[in-house]
């Protein structure tokens, strides 16, 4: 049995930044996840513009761009009346982030930089480690039971435990915390090619009650992405791939996109996408990215939230760890961080699905945004994680103003 200060489960982005951030704060950290890398992710592969500020802390940004990050100026949205509009993620104005351009990239390629980043410091990566339960004494979490890649059973302890192992988190289940969410939809992804035109900008097509992403994540090759009500979905369990073709050529402006799309790959499908998670009241223990909950893809910003709920749990973390104290009452500062952090984007996200899943609202909201531009860029600079949320709402009251410069 080993004694470490952390140990992380799971390998995503959230636990690799969480991993390096501890790391590179002196703490002996061992990262555990169930697969190998490269492993496949089901995603809609597009990092927000404010993400490349985390990647490059981490000192991964460099390796993304070597790996063929794809620069994404912008949006396309394509409303249900066929109203098209243009969004750029805004280059002027009191607001500016790390760079002016969001990145598409297979999420094969992005998670196993990350484990290789982590890997190249002192921080112990095993692969293929299965965590099952924690290890418990009173109301405090004191390590983990794994199973290792030949089937042994392991008991690791460390003076913390974060579950950052997604959905289905076995950290957040052996606690009991995993709750179902009411909006029910199922997420269709697969990769194409033979798609052109995409002048750095991925394009959404709204068409409810479904909406889909395309998303340019390499040379020649894209992500499509089509998300619909569960309920829709459930009769062709089994028959997933059949019912997503007939579902794309029932959005009539997005089929004529598609024409003379080839599949690469198979799809991938989820479903129920959103779930809420409650915050551990036990001690030694915290959750960072999907572990943490998860609502809707639309606005793009898991891993976003991912790698910045880890920057707010590395520095609550940190000090705990510093002082001795990881009770749940040393930990909760994270939690009220987190939830003060993401409140604004997590309101507009809950807007825009209303709104999204309504036809004429969809419509006319289009329309407003073609009238104001400069809403438009605020949009999307919420989007892109670098304006507040606040601000878009402020200029979109009536009476309500912003001039970019
Ligand atoms: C359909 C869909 C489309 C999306 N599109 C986007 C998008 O375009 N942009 C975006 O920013 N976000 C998107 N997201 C969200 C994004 O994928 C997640 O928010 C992000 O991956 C969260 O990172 P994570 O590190 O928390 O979890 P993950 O990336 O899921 O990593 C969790 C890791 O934990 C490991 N693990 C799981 N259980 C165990 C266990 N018991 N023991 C050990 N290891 C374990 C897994 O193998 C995995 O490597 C999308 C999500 C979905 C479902």
């Amino acid at each position: 049995m080993s004694a470490r200060d952390v140990i992380v489960v799971g390998a995503g982005p959230a636990g690799v930044a969480a991993a390096i951030l501890l790391v590179e704060r002196g703490w002996s950290v061992t990262l555990l996840d169930k697969a190998a890398f490269p492993r496949p992710k089901i995603c809609g592969e597009y990092l927000s513009p404010e993400s490349a500020r985390i990647l490059d802390r981490l000192g991964a940004l460099k390796a993304v761009d070597e790996a063929g990050g794809q620069p994404l100026r912008g949006m396309k949205i394509v409303a249900p009346d066929g109203t098209v509009i243009v969004g750029s993620y805004p280059t002027t104005g009191p607001w500016r982030s790390h760079r002016d351009y969001a990145l598409a990239i297979p999420r094969e390629r992005l998670d196993h930089i990350l484990v290789e980043r982590a890997r190249s410091l002192p921080v112990d990566v095993r692969e293929r480690h299965r965590v099952t339960e924690l290890v418990r004494e009173g109301r405090e979490v004191t390590g983990v039971h794994a199973q290792d890649a030949d089937g042994r059973a392991l008991e690791l302890r460390a003076r913390l435990v974060i579950g950052a192992d997604g959905r289905a988190s076995a950290v957040a289940a052996a606690l009991g915390l995993l709750r179902p969410h009411p909006l029910r939809r199922m997420a269709l992804i697969q990769h194409v090619a033979g798609l052109h035109g995409f002048d750095e900008r991925g394009e959404i097509f709204v068409d409810p009650p479904d909406y889909a992403i395309l998303n340019p994540v390499a040379p020649g090759l894209v992500n499509l992405g089509l998300v619909v009500p569960l309920a829709h979905a459930r009769p062709f369990a089994g028959r997933l791939e059949t019912f997503f073709h007939a579902r794309l050529r029932q959005m009539p402006r997005l089929a004529s996109r598609l024409e003379g799309m080839k599949p690469v790959g198979s799809m991938q499908a989820m479903g129920p996408l959103a779930y809420r998670v409650k915050a551990p009241g036990a001690g030694g223990v915290m959750l960072v990215g999907d572990a943490a909950g998860f609502y809707d893809p639309f606005t793009g910003e898991g891993i976003f939230t991912a790698l910045r709920s880890a920057e707010l749990l590395a520095e609550v973390a940190h000090a705990a760890l510093d002082r001795g104290t990881l009770g749940a009452t040393a930990l909760r500062p994270y939690v009220d961080a987190r939830r003060e952090c993401f409140r604004g984007k997590e309101r507009l996200t809950r807007a825009l699905q209303f709104v999204i899943a309504r036809r004429r609202l969809a419509n006319a909201a289009a329309h407003a945004l073609l009238r104001r531009p400069a809403l438009l860029d605020l949009l999307m600079g919420v989007l892109g994680d670098f304006v507040p949320p606040a601000a878009l709402v402020r200029a979109a009251l009536p009476g309500g103003r912003y001039r970019p410069g």
